[in-house]
């Protein structure tokens, strides 16, 4: 039987892994040589150099990660946002247009809005939920339309069929940063997105101790990928590679907890009178719910909530938490919380947060590979200096 005709768990061990075994090696050992006998390739981009994204631990990781995500090819770079920046390079070229997703992560934003228009490239902003108003941002120079799987930090899901049916109607190539779900989660290219990008750093390598990212599509686009990353120098280093396949063989199994262990702590959180909302696409009351559960295998580790009271009703409670730590980041064994208005959306300005419904109080969460119950017990001691609704 084929790789590609495996379940994702048995596709996480064995995808691309060399056969026969190197030396008998049943772990794949590190290339740690920055360069290889040259054989002739009378291509630039297929001499065999560390740079050049073919050293045999990352060709491993673009066949392993390509068999997950459902596509030919993929590409490992040395960050999520090398992946984002080289894939927009490529995609688009002076005087283009690009369409992105109205509340994208925060150094995406500050990419697409501060250092994309240096190229000459401009782009507009678009509601995921609302497809009927994606054609009047559309000119004769747009080629691309950007979104995210689910949105940082308020866990939105755009329309991703209808902005793949848009992109094939329009000739646009679709983009899809699917970091929040990871292949467990959600595979778009099942649904007819082209492009699909992973911040290798979060869930995919799962252990919060490396920087990685991946994109994943059709053989032709993702060689034009790697010849730009060839140039722009993301390649990455053959110990953070063995370190991301070690961490990718647990992705199932770790999504899976998280999965189950978010759902259970959104439900708490959304009965709790110090909580305002919650954020939470498995939740019934998520208004893409529905659209959720027809699209993904599981909702997800990533939830956010608002607690009523202010920023420092929310400050006391990170400070409160004694397992959750508060830091930027996600998708490792550790509970991570974080105020996006002061951390991970910072960049933004006040005005751009209140746009993109960010509050002072919003406070996102990691959910880590803890025990679901010292979560809550956890929580629960927490949450009890917070003001109810009613008091
Ligand atoms: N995409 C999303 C949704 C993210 O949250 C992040 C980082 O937090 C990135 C991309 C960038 O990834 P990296 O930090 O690996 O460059």
């Amino acid at each position: 039987m084929n790789d590609r005709e495996r379940s994702i768990e048995t596709q996480l061990i064995h995808a691309g892994e060399p056969r026969p075994r190197i030396q008998g090696a049943v772990v794949m050992p590190i290339f740690q040589s920055s360069t290889y006998d040259y054989d002739g390739e009378p291509n630039y981009h297929d001499v065999r150099y560390i740079r050049l994204n073919n050293n045999p631990n990352q060709l491993v990781l673009n066949e392993k990660i390509a068999t997950l995500e459902g596509t030919q090819d993929a590409l490992v770079t040395s960050s999520g946002m090398a992946a984002i920046s080289a894939t927009l390079l490529t995609v688009l070229s002076a005087g283009d247009h690009l369409l992105a997703l109205d509340c994208l992560y925060g150094g995406t934003h500050g990419f697409v809005t501060k250092d994309v228009p240096r190229y000459d490239i401009s782009h507009s902003f678009i509601d995921g939920d609302d497809s009927d108003s994606w054609e009047q941002w559309l000119t004769p120079k747009t080629k691309a339309v950007y979104i995210e799987t689910l949105t940082n930090p308020l866990l939105q899901v755009a329309d991703i069929q209808a902005v793949a049916k848009f992109a094939k109607k329009h000739g646009l190539v679709s983009i899809i940063d699917n970091t929040f779900a990871s292949p467990v989660n959600f595979r778009p290219a099942e649904w007819g997105i082209d492009l699909v990008i992973e911040s290798c750093t979060k869930f995919m390598n799962g252990h919060s101790d490396l920087v990685a990212g991946s994109v994943a599509g059709k053989r032709d686009m993702i060689r034009h990928i790697k010849e730009r990353l060839d140039h722009l120098g993301g390649s990455l280093d053959p110990h953070a590679c063995f370190l991301l396949h070690r961490g990718l063989k647990t992705l199932a199994i770790r999504v899976r907890y998280q999965n189950e262990s978010a759902l259970k702590i959104a439900r708490y959180l959304s009965q709790h009178s110090g909580v305002e909302r919650v954020n939470y696409p498995g939740l019934e009351s998520h208004p893409q719910h529905t659209r959720a559960a027809e699209l993904f295998d599981g909702f997800g580790g990533m939830i956010s909530f608002e607690l009523h009271g202010g920023g420092e009703t929310a400050d006391r409670f990170l400070k409160k938490s004694e397992l959750a730590a508060v830091a930027v980041s996600m998708g490792g064994p550790e509970t991570l919380m974080v105020r996006p208005s002061q951390a991970v959306h910072s960049n933004l300005s006040p005005e751009e947060r209140a746009r993109s419904g960010i509050s002072e109080t919003l406070i996102r969460l990691s959910v880590g590979l803890e025990a679901t119950e010292d979560i809550i017990a956890d929580f629960d001691q927490a949450l009890s200096m917070v003001p109810s609704a009613t008091a």
